[in-house]
């Protein structure tokens, strides 16, 4: 490291053209060393000055051109070590030989498989509601940022279990906890691949359907409702669990915070006329 030190008054931000010029410098040596014995001895050969000029010259090209190609993988683990620090895909990694630029690709490729493993890891525990399984708020919104990538017609269903406090208050948390575990799993049984199921919070979940009217959205609740009523393998207690739904029709990705407040309204409105049905926001 001295010699190293010792030379960061050299390009101090750039190492490459640190060793070129080193190279340079090296390089150049016979023919200083020539120049010097000539003028001391005063016998002036023009043909060898000639000579070891050319030489210099060709060996000065030669040089660079191999000194920066050979620092090239140093240049690409620098710049792999970049993405990966940005949190960006490194892509392709080359390898290198058993040597030292080799060991600091190695290096490289490591890092950068754990650290992209550990960015996908983190991503998705932060999109992931761990309980059920299903996407949180968050990862709900990215992915209805691609479900609603093309305007039209969509529908959003925001459900929340009647009476669950009671639920917890007589068997349980455990219990509750299971009951919200068979009910996401219920509901992403019943649903199509293109549609969005979340846990929105506590014991309500939210659905977005793309290409949907709220009519058919409707139809869908309505026999997800019913099914939820009558499956009596939710709960090992003898309990009636139920759901009330509201619904919001929407046509884009800007609509969706105005749909789940009156898909929220019409949950209320459910709630308000008894639990246990479906409501669509008025419009
Ligand atoms: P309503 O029909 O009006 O919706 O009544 P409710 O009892 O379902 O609603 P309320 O908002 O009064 O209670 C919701 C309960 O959900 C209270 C809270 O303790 C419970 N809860 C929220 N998150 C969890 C959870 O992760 N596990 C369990 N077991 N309970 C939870
Ligand atoms: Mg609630
Ligand atoms: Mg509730």
């Amino acid at each position: 490291m001295r010699f190293y030190n010792a030379t960061t008054f050299l390009f101090r931000r750039h190492y490459e053209w640190r060793i070129l010029f080193i190279c340079f410098f090296a390089v150049h040596v016979p023919l200083l060393a020539t120049l010097a014995f000539q003028a001391f001895s005063g016998g002036w050969s023009v043909p060898t000055l000639i000579v070891v000029l050319g030489a210099t010259l060709a060996g000065t090209i030669f040089g660079v051109l191999a000194i920066h190609g050979l620092l090239s993988p140093i240049r690409k683990a620098t710049n792999l070590l970049r993405a990966i620090q940005a949190g960006e895909h490194p892509g392709a990694i080359p390898t290198g030989s058993d040597d030292l630029v080799g060991r600091l690709l190695d290096g490289v490729i490591v890092a950068a498989h754990e650290s992209s493993t550990r960015i996908a890891r983190l991503e998705t525990l932060s999109e992931h509601d761990p309980l059920t399984g299903l996407l949180n708020r968050r990862g709900f919104r990215k992915a209805a940022e691609c479900a609603l990538s093309r305007p039209g017609n969509a529908v959003l269903a925001l459900i929340d279990l009647d009476h669950f406090k009671l639920v917890n208050d007589r068997f349980g948390h455990e219990a509750g906890d299971t009951l919200l575990r068979k009910l996401a799993q219920a509901l992403e049984a019943d649903l199509r691949r293109s549609d969005v199921c979340c846990r929105w919070g506590g014991e309500e979940f939210a659905l977005l359907f793309p290409d949907t009217l709220v009519d058919e959205a409707r139809l869908v609740m309505e026999r997800l409702r019913a099914s939820i009523a009558l499956d009596t393998g939710l709960l090992d207690e003898a309990w009636p669990v139920t759901l009330s739904c509201g619904l919001a029709p929407l046509r884009s990705l800007t609509e969706l915070d105005e749909a789940s407040r009156r898909a929220d309204a019409a949950l209320y409105e459910a709630k308000e006329a008894g639990r246990n049905r479906v409501r669509i926001a008025r419009s």
